[in-house]
């Protein structure tokens, strides 16, 4: 989960580097509960060129469901569900 995270923007940003403005590319650095934050690449030789705090939580409810009224322990696997583990109770549905 590295690289499909960076896509081109259509913002230029000058890269003092390359001493021109450059296209750039947006790298996810850090999703938090409050919002998620991005790092400007310059897009042709990878330097840092800024930043910028999207104050939408989207991304991090996405990463890290709220375990809301479940159990640590009770948390399902999809896939990880093996025969016996419902003991006693219904079957699931095909
Ligand atoms: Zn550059």
């Amino acid at each position: 989960m590295a690289d499909s995270y960076e896509e081109f923007e259509a913002t230029s940003l000058f890269c003092p580097r390359c001493r021109k403005a450059v296209p750039v590319r947006k790298k996810l650095l850090l999703v938090l509960p409050t919002g998620t934050k991005y790092d400007y690449l310059c897009a042709e030789c990878g330097a840092p060129v800024g930043g910028k705090v999207d104050e939408d939580p989207t991304e991090f409810r996405r990463m890290v469901p709220p375990p809301r009224g479940l159990p640590p322990r009770a948390r399902r696997l999809p896939g990880l569900r093996g025969p016996g583990t419902r003991a006693g109770g219904r079957e699931p549905a095909p």
